[in-house]
């Protein structure tokens, strides 16, 4: 590898150290992506993908073969009724839009039991920004429960909280929060705990960066509704664009409904070119999810070793494919974020710089190198520049690409004088 790199030996020892490290977690990774793999294969095999399905129409999309079947499999996949599988989503901003102006009305209520919703929701919500447009401007409320002490779900106030919910929301990941994702178990716990005082509640969750990550989906643990991105988890890194939206079929429904039009739904929009890519990468999503992980929990070893605090606790049952840095100082996040940068295979000569991102309070520092823009199934680090300074490390369609990559951040460090080995 120095043959090629010029990495400092000491970086190279201790990434050999924590490497070995996490062999465990490596293990158990690859024992979540080959269960991922069979769930992804049967559905293929069950719905008789073919070649036909990967050939794009257009115009009104009418009885779109590829489209249509790609639901089929996604449906099975993630054990639904139906799902909504489109590269019209501009993101994942945009299905979890289109799913909560899709089933909410008038005088509805929306309860987020897993505290302040991504920051991009807040202005769909109405909670921030102007509120022109959003749920809050068509007359649905919003209420939060909080998450506990140690960023955990208030068992306790969870039932009185959703007592008059029409949406119980759960954000599966930590997003750009230092809390802990849920696991599968724990949205189980949520649903009983909904389910015993509000039987009607539609359980949606953003399931972004979860997919793949753990032998169930929210789904298998009684949600309604999940909804996620194609440039994250499920789109393998292979997807170009869209979202998807699974779960009950009524509810998949009303979404379809306001993603097009009422009455057309789900049988207009046409797949265009973009079959092929969203079927391979739902094929090859569960390993991509798999050598992200090992990045991440390769930067969480050697960060660990270097004596930074680092999150998720490998102990604890995975629910998001994001690792947590501390670097505690603004500098050293900017170091950090140049080296992914620079140990990225596209834009490797590029210094990234924080910005006002469109949609969150505070700057943004982005390091992407990508070959879909913005993806972060591919090796990317970023974070708002606030306390405590922490990058968010998530993606890596290789593990030997994204291990380079983060080496390259390490030796950057090292370089501004911020890291001492
Ligand atoms: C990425 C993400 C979203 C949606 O973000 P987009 O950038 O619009 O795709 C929502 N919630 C979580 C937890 C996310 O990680």
């Amino acid at each position: 590898m120095n043959s090629v790199f010029d990495f400092d030996p000491r970086l190279l020892q201790a990434a050999k150290e924590a490497e070995a490290a996490a062999a465990e977690q490596f293990a158990a990774i690859d024992a979540v992506s080959q269960h991922a793999s069979a769930k992804v294969l049967r559905a293929f095999q069950l719905n008789q993908v073919s070649a036909a399905c990967f050939a794009g129409a257009n115009g009104y999309g009418y009885d779109d073969v590829g489209r249509d079947k790609l639901d089929r499999v996604w449906a099975d996949v993630f054990h639904t009724e139906d799902a909504l599988v489109r590269h019209q989503f501009v993101s994942g901003t945009h299905a979890l839009s289109t799913a909560l102006f899709g089933v909410l009305r008038t005088g509805d209520k929306m309860v987020s039991v897993t505290g302040a919703p991504y920051d991009t929701l807040e202005e769909v919500i109405g909670i921030r920004g102007k509120g022109n447009g959003s749920l809050a401007d068509f007359g649905i409320s919003y209420a939060q429960c909080d998450l506990t002490g140690d960023g955990t779900p208030d068992y306790d106030a969870i039932p009185h909280a959703v007592k008059c919910a029409r949406v119980v929301y759960l954000q599966r990941s930590r997003g750009y929060s230092l809390r802990p994702a849920l696991s599968v178990a724990d949205i189980a716990q949520i649903v009983k705990t909904v389910r015993a005082v509000n039987t009607d509640a539609i359980i949606m969750v953003d399931n972004c960066y979860g997919e793949f990550v753990d032998y169930d989906e929210p789904t298998d643990a009684g949600a309604d509704l999940i909804i996620g991105s194609l440039i994250k988890n499920p789109g393998g890194g292979i997807a170009q664009t869209g979202g998807y939206i699974a779960g009950k079929a009524w509810l998949v429904e009303q979404c379809a409904y306001r993603l097009t039009c009422v009455g057309m739904g789900k049988e207009v929009g046409c797949s265009l070119n973009q079959c092929r890519e969203m079927y391979l990468g739902l094929f090859m999503a569960p390993e991509v999810v798999a050598n992200a992980r090992k990045t991440g929990a390769f930067a969480a070893s050697l960060f660990g070793m270097l004596g930074y605090e680092c999150l998720p606790d490998p102990s604890r049952a995975a629910g998001d494919i994001i690792t947590v840095l501390k670097l505690r100082e603004p500098k050293a996040m900017e170091a950090f974020c140049a080296g992914i940068q620079a140990g990225s295979p596209v834009d490797s000569y590029v210094t990234p710089e924080a910005w006002d991102m469109p949609g969150y309070e505070s700057k943004v520092i982005m390091a992407a190198g990508t070959f879909t823009g913005g993806a972060s199934i591919e090796l990317s680090a970023d974070g708002p520049m606030r306390e405590p300074y922490a990058v968010y490390l998530q993606g890596g369609l290789t593990y030997g690409s994204g291990k380079l990559g983060v080496l390259t951040a390490a030796q950057f460090m090292c370089n501004a004088g911020l890291l001492t080995l």
